[in-house]
């Protein structure tokens, strides 16, 4: 546990996509369960299920809002007239939209991400990230192809999983605080955005990818805006939203509902998403402030962050590819965990080990990576022209050796996100059996 005592609106570029690409993240593991890989779920529009469980729709919210209010004193209530009124017969899905407060600017309609080893035939009508989202696509984002998905059609639990838990970085949690600039904002009541740049693309949906639930004392008293951040209160709204799906027979939103939560429970795994500075101590905190060089700290910090996702981008999709479902690295993914996760253990549990391992991951970034990119201030990673060439420039400088190092690092990070993983579908899977016995 560290302090950190400078100005938060510096931490500004710590980009908040956390892991890229969650979907193809999970789906060495996905893959090789027989029942999720089923085509057994009947593919059903928002609007259909909105207007069939408008009135559980309403009460699971004012349940959730009330318990969020008790249960969190940082929880920015939701102003009386966002709540989803049952009654109203008119625009269920901008109503809807409005009571989670998520983006309007997505249309939440029915796709599934193209995964690798997926033979589409050529007449296929396909998608690209640019029709599902108004984010302009990183490095990671310009090869994904979609497919859309036709209501009444059958779709595998894995594609609607896997699919759904990179959908909250299309957009779904961008520009929702009242200085972005939007319509939403204004409405919202989430206050000022309380960290991270709000003239990023990505920079406003930080406080609700990342959860400092372990701030030290002092920091949540210089700092106590670190406090506000969301990604909880996410996870329970589609976790309640998904158990009231899978209890009332829309199989599809059940899925997706739990894929859009594990995208939160995901980026948690991440070091860099539970800890502002992980790596940095209290006295070297403390001396860049006094040296006025707080800015240079969270750009090391971010570029550390910023090579990490590529690396881990990098590295497991060229492995896929080549359909090496065997090599360490995805077996980490796919090793079967006996694992019991349910949103009751995302600070307890999920966090409080991501926070620990901070510290070593950040070392062996700084020391196995070029130091112009981890150790430089003056150099920016993310948009960097080689982004994509990441693990060819680490080799070249630090040989076999470094990519080992990396290597043994992510393994352990990727087994851990697995573990969750792995928890959240046994989690998942014991709504939709409960929904059987009913
Ligand atoms: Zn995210």
């Amino acid at each position: 546990m560290r302090s950190i005592f400078f100005a938060v609106s510096l931490l500004a570029c710590h980009q908040a996509t956390a892991w890229s690409d969650h979907a193809s993240l999970a789906w060495p593991m996905l893959r090789t369960d027989a029942t999720l890989m089923q085509s057994r779920v009947v593919v059903e529009p928002l609007d259909a299920f909105l207007k069939a469980e408008a009135e559980g729709i309403a009460e699971v919210l004012t349940r959730l809002e009330i318990a969020m209010i008790e249960g969190d004193p940082e929880y920015p209530p939701t102003p009386a007239q966002l709540s989803f009124d049952a009654s109203n017969k008119k625009d269920f899905r901008g109503r809807f939209i409005d009571a989670l407060r998520i983006s309007p600017r997505l249309d939440y309609g029915l796709y599934r991400q193209v995964m690798a080893g997926d033979v589409i035939s050529p007449d296929s009508e396909t998608l690209g990230w640019s029709d599902l989202s108004y984010l302009p696509s990183g490095d990671s984002a310009q090869e994904r192809i979609y497919l859309p998905l036709t209501p009444g059609t059958r779709v595998s639990p894995a594609y609607i999983l896997a699919s759904a838990s990179d959908e909250p970085d299309l957009g779904m949690d961008v520009g929702l605080y009242s200085n972005n600039d939007t319509d939403v904002g204004a409405r919202y009541g989430l206050g000022e955005q309380p960290f991270g740049n709000p003239n990023l693309p990505y920079g406003s949906q930080a406080p609700l990818h990342m959860g400092f639930y372990h701030l030290d004392a002092v920091t949540e008293l210089a700092q106590p805006s670190l406090k506000r951040t969301l990604p909880l209160w996410r996870i329970k709204q589609y976790e309640e939203l998904a158990r009231l799906a899978f209890a009332s027979g829309h199989e599809y939103w059940g899925w997706r509902f739990m894929g859009w939560a594990l995208h939160y429970v995901g980026d948690l795994t991440q070091p860099y998403h539970t800890d502002p500075l992980p790596g940095v101590d209290l006295l070297s905190a403390l001396w860049s402030v006094v040296m006025g060089e707080t800015n240079d700290l969270i750009q090391l910090v971010s570029n550390r962050h910023g090579v990490l996702e590529s690396y881990q981008y990098r590295r497991v999709l060229a492995l896929m590819h080549e359909g090496a479902w065997q090599a360490p690295l995805l077996l980490a993914i796919s090793e079967p965990q006996t694992a019991c996760f349910t949103p009751e253990g995302v600070v307890s549990d999920l966090t409080a080990q991501s926070v620990a391992l901070g510290p070593g991951l950040d070392e062996v970034l700084s020391k196995r990576v070029p130091p112009l990119y981890v150790s430089d201030p003056s150099f920016e990673w993310v948009g960097y022209e080689f982004e994509a060439d990441v693990v060819a420039l680490i080799s070249a400088q630090g040989g076999d050796a470094a990519i080992q190092a990396l290597d043994n690092e992510l393994r352990g990070h990727l087994r851990r996100f697995s573990y969750y993983l792995q928890g959240w579908i046994t989690h998942t899977r014991a709504l939709e059996r409960g929904a059987d016995q009913s």
